[in-house]
């Protein structure tokens, strides 16, 4: 599939527009992350907000739990406009997010969007009420909703319903069937309720977050047939390290060559002290990967193996990649078109001078027995030879020189 091909998938899905970022119809792949700072903590909060942007996330969330961090977000809007970060805010709310909102009409200006969880909103009768307050203060401050199921905390009611339903039916479905069907009719269903109620459809975005890979493949494919609001896409609770990046790759890849899917979120849990940016860092790749978004110039290196004995071509690859990300926010506010950019480092001349000419620039270093030389490729040509100890900083250079040369100035806005 192509990207046009992929917009084209996408294109039946509402538009959403969230504090001016759209999210569905033919946007691009909006990529989101959340924070896991204490809200009430207006400066900690801010930080990481303005580290998530930087990084690149299109979209930040926050969680609203208590009356105090209903009154930080303001204060946090307001720290990240000092800062000069403009990423739409999103308010996660859950229990108590009706009488949060009623008593902080502040806290509601200040977000772009409101995330309510169906199954807690509120149980019995009240449950109703609850959501009908939260549609009315979305309607009444314009604000987008995302109607995000997670089947951790599904809505029992319903749950109990679908089962009793189920029981009626000649061959009844089994358990992980009828959580699926419970999960995306809790979404459809509720999105319903919130139209019937005066929120606009091209105001909702829904969810149905779960840990397994397959169970999230069914779900989003029957909640696409099902609606046709754009969808926030991620497995929750992915996990640490390669466990939770492989995991949301294999599902988000699924889904994204499917055209299903308008903004994502990877759920990595993070190293202790670990950098909250790389659940932005993973998303990222997953769409650049794909070929649906371009962010930062890739880089390709070989894996290595018994050509290559020494660490050399590890450090330079890493000591490449690292400089594009650290040189990206510059690279993006000053040239045009400089993430479609690609690197290659490679570790000896079996595949080396071959994939270094595929890249804008590569470069093919000795493997063992080898001469001690390094061929830079630059557009497919054999530019210079690198050799003796400054190949990293003179690889630098050449990647400095080929940015300024080969993509345009940006425009003063
Ligand atoms: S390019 Fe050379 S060093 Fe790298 S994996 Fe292939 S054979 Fe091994």
């Amino acid at each position: 599939m192509t990207v046009a091909d992929h917009v084209h998938a996408r294109r039946l899905r509402r538009l959403a527009v969230i504090g001016g970022v759209g999210v569905g119809g033919t946007a691009p792949i909006v990529v989101q992350s959340m924070t896991n700072t204490d809200t009430e903590d207006v400066f900690t909060t801010s930080m990481q907000v303005a580290q998530l942007a930087r990084a690149g996330s299109e979209l930040v969330r926050i969680t609203v739990n208590t009356r105090e961090a209903a009154a930080a977000v303001p204060k946090i809007r307001e720290r990240l406009a000092q800062m000069n970060v403009e990423v739409p805010l999103i308010g996660d709310f859950h229990f108590n997010g009706h009488k949060l909102l009623s008593e902080s009409p502040e806290c509601a200006e200040a977000l772009a969007k409101l995330r309510i969880n169906p199954g807690n909103v509120g149980k019995g009768a009240r449950r109703d009420e609850q959501f009908a307050q939260l549609i009315e203060i979305a309607c009444r401050y314009d604000k987008p909703i995302r109607i995000g199921v997670n089947w951790g905390s599904l809505d029992q009611a319903l749950l109990a319903r679908v089962m009793d339903e189920n029981a009626k039916r000649p061959v009844p479905k089994d358990a992980t069937e009828i959580m699926r069907e419970a999960m995306v009719t809790s979404a459809v269903e509720s999105a319903a309720q919130a139209e019937r109620l005066g929120l606009a459809g091209d105001r909702i975005v829904l969810s149905c977050k779960v840990s397994g890979v397959q169970d999230l493949i069914a779900i989003y494919r029957e909640l696409a047939a099902r609606s046709d609001y754009p969808l926030h896409l991620g497995l929750t609770e992915a996990g640490m390290g390669s466990k939770g990046i492989v995991a949301s790759t294999a599902a988000l890849g699924v889904l994204l060559q499917e055209g299903i899917g308008d903004t994502i979120r990877v759920s990595l849990t993070p190293e202790p002290n670990g950098d909250r940016t790389r659940e932005v860092i993973v998303a990222q790749e997953i769409l650049q990967t794909m070929g649906l978004r371009a962010f930062t110039p890739l880089v390709a290196a070989c894996p290595g193996c018994g050509r290559t004995t020494s660490t050399v071509f590890q450090e330079l690859a890493q000591d490449i990649q690292t400089y594009v990300r650290v040189r990206m926010p510059e690279w993006r506010l000053a040239r045009v078109g400089v993430e479609n950019m690609t690197l290659a480092v490679m570790g000896c001349v079996v595949n080396g001078p071959g994939e270094s000419k595929h890249a804008s620039i590569g470069i093919s270093l000795p493997g063992t027995g080898e001469a001690p030389v390094a061929p830079v490729y630059v557009d497919g040509e054999r530019v210079v030879t690198l050799r003796g100890e400054n190949i990293a900083a003179e690889f630098r250079d050449i990647v400095e020189a080929y940015v300024a040369r080969k993509y345009p100035e940006r425009p003063n806005p």
